[in-house]
């Protein structure tokens, strides 16, 4: 036995990732990454758990297999899932659209509804439902509960969720801005209250995520009034493989030119744009890589990246009339000094700067990177989705 423990989920489209967490201390028993799953080539497993990763190459034709490989490895490595103390399975559910806006127990209702939802993240939502299918099976009698990415924006200004289009085209079909990343915007913001010792109330706070996907946020008192990511996860800040903000007549053009059809506009705008587009590769590293190597496409793709970086700060320090902290987080956020430092320089002016050293240093855990003088904090602070899917869930399950 474990004690109580919360197994979280994250299904993507050919992914699954999973953690089983003690939400009060953090801790993390176990944790896991599937990818490949469906594909003819094989998949790939690793699961790590008191320090030793099991890694498997093998088929994981769909999400069903893949966690029940999952349950094996746990049981392998003695955290037999239906014996762990697992007191609730937390999933990280894309799209909750107009309907789900704060952690949702499922049960039959609640899985159609996500299930119909799907027409608004057709990559996504289809994983998640059968991500929580398949735990139902393996995992009968734990509650699960829906953790959603579009939550926490529920609530953003009618100015800021509107798009100018046909009024009643919006209404008939719930086009409007979502934003996505929430549970990652509503942890870092919260744990920048803390590390400032202010209550989140005080704060106007812009916050980037930049992973493979990409967004940034700006809060007021605690609460998003914007964010970079729309209907759907391809608006806004360059991404890995997807292009940001983008004239919308590209698409009509390619259309109209090139008779480009619909799987093809999701190719190109999914899978063929952002970093890998322009540079030919979507990790960061082998951007800084190639650039160092005087590689010209990746130069481009990294001054794109931080020019539209640099685009979103200007118009959040402007609807917020200022801002207080700055945090950078997530896989390139932590971890890529030269895109703080590049994303902020020149704005002395307004009491935005980064310190050299500070930006430099190997820290990893939370940590303030302007000058101690700066009139704005610029921080750095590790998210932690997992943690924070599983204290809903543990939350949630303990109301129950
Ligand atoms: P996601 O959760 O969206 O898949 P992550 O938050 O894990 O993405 O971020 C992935 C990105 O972070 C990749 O572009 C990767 O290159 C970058 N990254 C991860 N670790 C480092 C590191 N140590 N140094 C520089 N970049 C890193």
């Amino acid at each position: 036995m474990d004690g109580d423990l919360v197994l979280v989920v994250n299904s993507g489209s050919s992914s699954i990732k999973y953690q089983l967490v003690a939400p009060e201390s953090g801790t993390v028993v176990a944790a896991g990454l599937m990818e490949r799953i469906g594909e003819s080539g094989g998949g790939a497993l690793e699961h790590t758990a008191d320090g030793r990763t099991l890694s498997d190459h093998v088929t994981i034709p769909d999400h069903t297999a893949g966690l029940r490989l999952a349950f094996e490895k746990f049981a392998e490595t003695g955290h037999d899932l239906a014996s762990a103390g697992v007191t609730a399975v937390g999933h990280r559910v894309v799209h909750g659209g107009e309907v789900f806006y704060r952690p949702t127990l499922v049960d039959d209702r609640v899985l159609a509804t996500i299930d119909e939802l799907s027409a608004l993240a057709p990559l996504h939502n289809p994983a998640n439902v059968r991500g929580i299918e398949a735990v139902r099976t393996l995992l009968p009698g734990v509650p699960q509960v829906a953790v959603f990415d579009t939550a926490f924006f529920h609530g953003l200004p009618d100015a800021a969720k509107t798009y100018a289009i046909d009024a009643q085209v919006a209404a008939a079909h719930g086009i409007r801005r979502y934003g996505f990343h929430g549970t990652s915007h509503e942890y870092v913001s919260g744990r920048v209250a803390e590390f400032l010792g202010r209550p989140a109330e005080s704060l106007k706070q812009i916050v980037f995520h930049l992973g493979n996907g990409a967004s940034v946020s700006a809060l007021r008192g605690g609460r998003p009034v914007d964010t970079s990511m729309g209907l759907t996860p391809l608006e806004g800040l360059v991404m890995g493989t997807r292009p940001g903000d983008l004239d919308p007549g590209i698409i009509l053009h390619l259309m109209r030119t090139v008779q480009l059809d619909v799987d093809g506009v999701d190719r190109l705008l999914n899978r063929r744009s952002g970093l890998r587009g322009m540079a030919g590769v979507n990790d960061f590293r082998e951007l800084r890589r190639l650039i160092g190597e005087g590689h010209e496409p990746a130069r481009l793709a990294y001054d794109v990246y931080v020019h539209r970086l640099r685009h979103y700060l200007g118009a959040y320090l402007i609807e917020l009339g200022g801002v207080d902290a700055i945090t950078f987080t997530a896989g390139v956020g932590e971890n890529n000094p030269d895109v703080r430092a590049d994303a902020l320089a020149g704005l002395s002016g307004f009491g935005i700067a980064v310190d050299h050293d500070r930006n430099t240093a190997p820290e990893r855990t939370a940590r303030r990177i302007s000058p101690p003088d700066a009139k704005v904090d610029v921080l750095v602070v590790p998210t932690n989705e997992e943690l924070a899917i599983a204290r809903a869930a543990a939350a949630l399950t303990e109301k129950a």
